[in-house]
C-alpha cells in the first residue's frame, strides 16, 4: 500500500508527531485534534479497517487498548478518563482507510457516541 497515508506515516516518509512505536504499531497526534489529546493508533502493517483484519493485523491490534492506556498515562489523561474508538466504514464516517483508533481525553467528551 506504497500510496496508503498512515502507511507512509508508519515508515516515516511524511511527519508525524510520533508518541510512541513498537515493533508493529506507532502513535501519533491527530493533525486535526478534537480534544485535548487525541493519538491515533495503528498497526504498522497496512489494513483498511476493523473489517478487513488478517491474522497479521489482528494480532497487532489486540494489543492497541493496552498501549492506549500506556499513552494515556504517558499524556497525563488517565485520572480523568479517555476514549478508545475506530471508525469503520462510510456510516461511522472513516476517512483514512488504514485501521487506527482514536485514543481521546483531556476533557468531559460527552456521553453520546453519535448524533
Ligand atoms: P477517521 O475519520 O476515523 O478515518 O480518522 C482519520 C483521522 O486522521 C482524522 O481525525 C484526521 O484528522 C487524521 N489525519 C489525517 N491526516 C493526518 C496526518 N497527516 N497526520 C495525523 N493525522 C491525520
Ligand atoms: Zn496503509
Amino acid at each position: 500500500m506504497s500510496e496508503c497515508l498512515f502507511c507512509k506515516i508508519a515508515r516515516k516518509e511524511i511527519p508525524a508527531a510520533l508518541v510512541y512505536e513498537d515493533d508493529d504499531l506507532v502513535a501519533f497526534k491527530d493533525i486535526f485534534p478534537q480534544a485535548p489529546v487525541h493519538v491515533l493508533i495503528i498497526p504498522k502493517a497496512h489494513c483498511e479497517g476493523l473489517a478487513d483484519l488478517t491474522p497479521e493485523t489482528a494480532a497487532a491490534a489486540a494489543r492497541i487498548p493496552q498501549v492506549a492506556s500506556r499513552i494515556a498515562a504517558e499524556q497525563g489523561i488517565q485520572a480523568g478518563g479517555w476514549r478508545l474508538l475506530s471508525n469503520c466504514g462510510a456510516d461511522a464516517g472513516q476517512t483514512v482507510f488504514h485501521l487506527h483508533f482514536h485514543l481521546l481525553g483531556g476533557k468531559p467528551l460527552g456521553g453520546k457516541l453519535c448524533q
